[in-house]
């Protein structure tokens, strides 16, 4: 893709389990607080439409869009591109990522639900980098850990490639 190599990481029946296994949690936990599902565009709609369509109780779900990458690197930075425009004041907040990395552009969001008055900010990713980790914050809902490589697929992309791929593939150079 582009001028770098990828092979195959996981397999979407593989991502397609540990969604199931967080959509069970949120089903048991979340059934009687009409979460507000806030979706960090772009990695994780394809994560989040897999996931939502799985929880069965009332909920609502909107989006912000949000970006720390260039490339294969983070730039420490995060730019809020589209912002939320729901009234998160009192409510359940389950922020849906992709993957957490630096934990950098999370730990920023929960500030912010939490500043416009968020009852309680709950996070749910698929995939958490824990060697990247520098934050403390609690997920909630994690699918799995993984090494700390570059991915693409399944949402995720690589300079703007590869996010409709079904399989999740890692970097080899
Ligand atoms: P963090 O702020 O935790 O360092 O980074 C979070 C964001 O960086 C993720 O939501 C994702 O968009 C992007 N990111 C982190 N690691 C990867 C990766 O391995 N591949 C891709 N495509 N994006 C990543
Ligand atoms: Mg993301």
């Amino acid at each position: 893709m582009n001028d770098k190599e990828f092979a195959l990481f996981i397999e979407n029946e593989k991502l397609q389990q540990a969604v199931e296994s967080i959509a069970n949690q949120m089903n048991e936990d979340l059934a009687d607080k009409n979460p507000l599902f806030i979706v960090v565009l772009n990695g994780a709609f394809i994560f989040a439409a897999d996931l939502i369509r799985r929880f069965q109780h009332d909920c609502e779900t909107s989006f912000v869009k949000l970006s720390s990458y260039q490339g294969t690197k983070t730039t420490h930075t995060v730019r809020e591109l589209i912002g939320l425009d729901e009234d998160v004041n009192g409510r359940t907040i389950v922020l849906v990522e992709d993957i957490i990395d630096t934990g950098i552009t999370m730990d920023n969001t929960i500030r912010q639900m939490k500043n416009m008055g968020a009852a309680e900010v709950k996070v749910a990713t698929l995939l958490f980098k824990p060697q990247a980790f520098q934050k403390d914050f609690e997920i909630s809902y994690k699918g799995m850990d993984i090494p700390n490589d570059f991915i693409v697929g399944y949402g995720l992309d690589y300079d703007g490639q590869g996010r409709h791929l079904p399989h999740i593939y890692k970097i080899t150079e």
